[in-house]
């Protein structure tokens, strides 16, 4: 049997995020929509005494449904579109080759790493918003569109492994849509506590699925919440966009990282993809320091903060006791990729929902719509350290 952690109540949430979510939910004329990131369906259940690394995709969804969010949308299903864009985007500076290597821009302590850090290297970014604010986008555009509500009515909370995602939301230009594209994100914790102070029986609540289209994923998404995820994701894609040939392998064991850096070279039709998945900041140093130095071979690279990737956030369950800390972040890590293994479609480019949002009302990859909505700009915050 595990050792309970019992945490200070107050001490562990912020309570003016959990009271914004309530305040939302009582409130009849906001029309009140949630999504959640892939790490939360794998550790939100340990708060609840389920095993380490439970996967709980369904039981989450019930769950949000219980509270009265109007609709219960996944992040899962826009790190699918994620991939159509920021594929489109590397597969673009690879033919152009301009500003290589690209990184990843998933992780929001990532990006703010490198406009306080190195600001002279913020062209090497990929300009695709996180996963969560693409979906703060969409929910208020075409979201609003299909489901007939008015923009302004929306009230879209997001639930994240993560602390530095409330920062990233308040970011002056993630309003894109016209409002401010996620009102307010939760930590997985946070959910945690709200679910029980609401009453509701996470355990024992009966499965239900998330709302479609806006929550309709591959598995490819499911993996946004591991390091290396974002690079399988996007090879599974980009190999299949670039050569039109279906990937030989779709489980790419060389890019699966774990703590440090992983490198790796991928063949895509005639081009020698050199790679690499970072976690943990303080392993990405040297190799921005080879790309200041023109020393750098690689084209495409993945940061994630947390050792192996959101699975192990600031806003996770806490595993306090050293001897499951590692228990928890490979049972979690483990259950992802189950999750993977089980959807029925395992590729970005092949969600049927994704390929009706460009069809309805994005047009293409990198296109116009996509470029207002689902991309952004970066700026030095040297100064302001
Ligand atoms: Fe947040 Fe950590 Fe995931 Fe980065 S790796 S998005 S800091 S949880």
């Amino acid at each position: 049997m595990l050792e309970t952690v019992k945490e200070p109540l107050f001490a562990a949430y912020n309570v003016c995020d959990v009271e914004k979510v309530k305040n939302s939910l009582s409130n009849d004329k906001l029309y009140t929509v949630v999504q959640c990131a892939p790490a939360v369906r794998v550790a939100l259940a340990e708060d609840f005494g389920l095993d380490l690394g439970s996967l709980t995709d369904k039981k989450l969804a019930a769950v949000l449904r219980r509270m009265g969010f109007d609709r219960v949308y996944d992040t899962n299903f826009s790190a699918d579109l994620t991939i159509m864009e920021e594929g489109s985007e590397l597969i673009k500076r690879v033919s152009e080759n301009s500003n290589l290597p690209m990184f990843t821009s998933c992780c929001p302590a990532w990006v703010k790493f490198m406009e306080q850090e190195y600001p002279e290297l913020l062209n090497h970014l990929s300009s695709c918003k996180s996963p969560q604010q693409m979906a703060g986008a969409i929910f208020k555009t075409y979201g609003a569109d299909i489901d007939n509500v008015d923009a302004k009515d929306i009230f879209s909370v997001s639930v994240m492994p993560c602390t530095c995602k409330k920062f990233e939301c308040d970011r002056d230009e993630m309003n894109s849509s016209g409002y401010k594209d996620v009102d307010v994100v939760i930590t997985t914790r946070e959910l945690g506590y709200l679910i029980k102070d609401m009453g509701i029986d996470f355990k024992y609540i009966e499965e239900e699925t998330f709302d479609n289209p806006l929550g309709d994923y591959t598995g490819a998404g499911t993996l946004f919440g591991t390091t290396g995820g974002v690079m399988e994701a996007a090879i599974r894609t980009g190999y299949e966009l670039i050569t039109k040939e279906s990937i030989p392998n779709i489980d790419i064991n060389s890019v699966r990282g774990q703590n440090g850096v992983t490198k790796s070279s991928i063949d895509v039709g005639d081009i020698k993809l050199n790679v690499a998945v970072v976690s943990g900041l303080e392993n990405v140093r040297p190799i921005l320091e080879d790309i200041k130095n023109n020393k750098s071979d690689l084209h495409f690279i993945e940061v994630m903060t947390c050792p192996e990737g959101c699975i192990s956030g600031g806003g996770q369950p806490k595993v306090i006791l050293d001897k499951y800390k590692k228990m928890a972040y490979d049972n979690r890590k483990e259950s992802l990729y189950t999750h993977d293994g089980e959807c029925g479609v395992r590729k970005s480019h092949e969600n049927n929902s994704i390929k009706k949002l460009y069809d309805e009302f994005l047009g293409e990859p990198l296109g116009e719509k996509s470029h207002h909505l689902l991309h952004t700009e970066y700026a030095s915050r040297k100064e302001k350290c």
